[in-house]
């Protein structure tokens, strides 16, 4: 009997080191921003998730995926975390945070829009290949926490989106102490917290340019359709 040889495992760069940060798995928050009115009530976000094999540099050209005719982008802070735990209390979470990093949580809209409409989930639309290109890992130590910022996401050089992380509808210690009461997290999880408002498809060859401030900054171009 010969086992199969696994794709050896997921790893990003980790800013002021040679060392590389292990992807474990990858959670997604839905809505963490007001796109437009407030709303009345703080409902508990959705999460989903995408595979590990789908984070990637956040560097050179991104693939234009198949099966899609609405690719689009979403700018998001991505925490890393260090030490695991489940039914973290919010004001303990922060000590599991290893790091932070820029993401593009990027979607098949046509996909999610179809899985909405019949109350079908969105792996579909969110996990594929290349579908999470993120910049290197900002560790906590020295660089401290991601509380406030500019974060934002252009495109040919015209800006589609832009807050600020304190603009989060939830804290990244309130994200963290949230996904541990559905799922015991471990040390090389990373979780996207969510993407402000501006959203939009991209086209084979766009520019994407994206930061956040004090994180990281992202500059790739979309490749043309398979
Ligand atoms: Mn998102």
């Amino acid at each position: 009997m010969s086992v199969p040889h696994a794709p050896q495992d997921t790893t990003l760069p980790i800013k002021g080191s040679d060392q590389r940060f292990p992807v474990g798995r990858v959670f997604c928050l839905g809505r963490n921003y007001h796109w437009g009115t407030p709303d009345a009530v703080r409902e508990k976000p959705l999460y989903f998730m995408k595979p590990a094999s789908a984070v990637i540099d956040a560097l050179g050209e991104i693939a234009f995926p198949p099966m899609t005719d609405e690719f689009c982008h979403e700018i998001e802070l991505v925490i890393a975390i260090g030490n695991g735990g489940a039914n973290i209390a919010p004001e303990q979470a922060l000590s599991h945070v290893w790091g932070y990093a820029a993401g593009l949580d990027l979607t098949r809209r046509d996909l999610q829009k179809a899985a909405k409409a019949i109350g079908q989930p969105w792996e579909a639309a969110k996990a594929f290949d290349g579908a999470a290109p993120m910049t290197p890992i900002v560790p906590v130590e020295p660089f401290g926490h991601a509380e406030q910022g500019a974060i934002w996401l252009s495109v040919n050089g015209v800006e589609r989106q832009r807050s600020d992380l304190d603009q989060q509808i939830w804290s990244a210690a309130e994200v963290v102490a949230l996904v541990s009461e559905y799922i015991t997290l471990r040390p090389g999880d990373l979780i996207m917290t969510g993407t402000p408002p501006g959203v939009d498809a991209l086209q084979p060859g766009d520019l994407i340019t994206a930061a956040i401030e004090g994180i990281g900054e992202i500059e790739v171009r979309v490749g043309a359709r398979a």
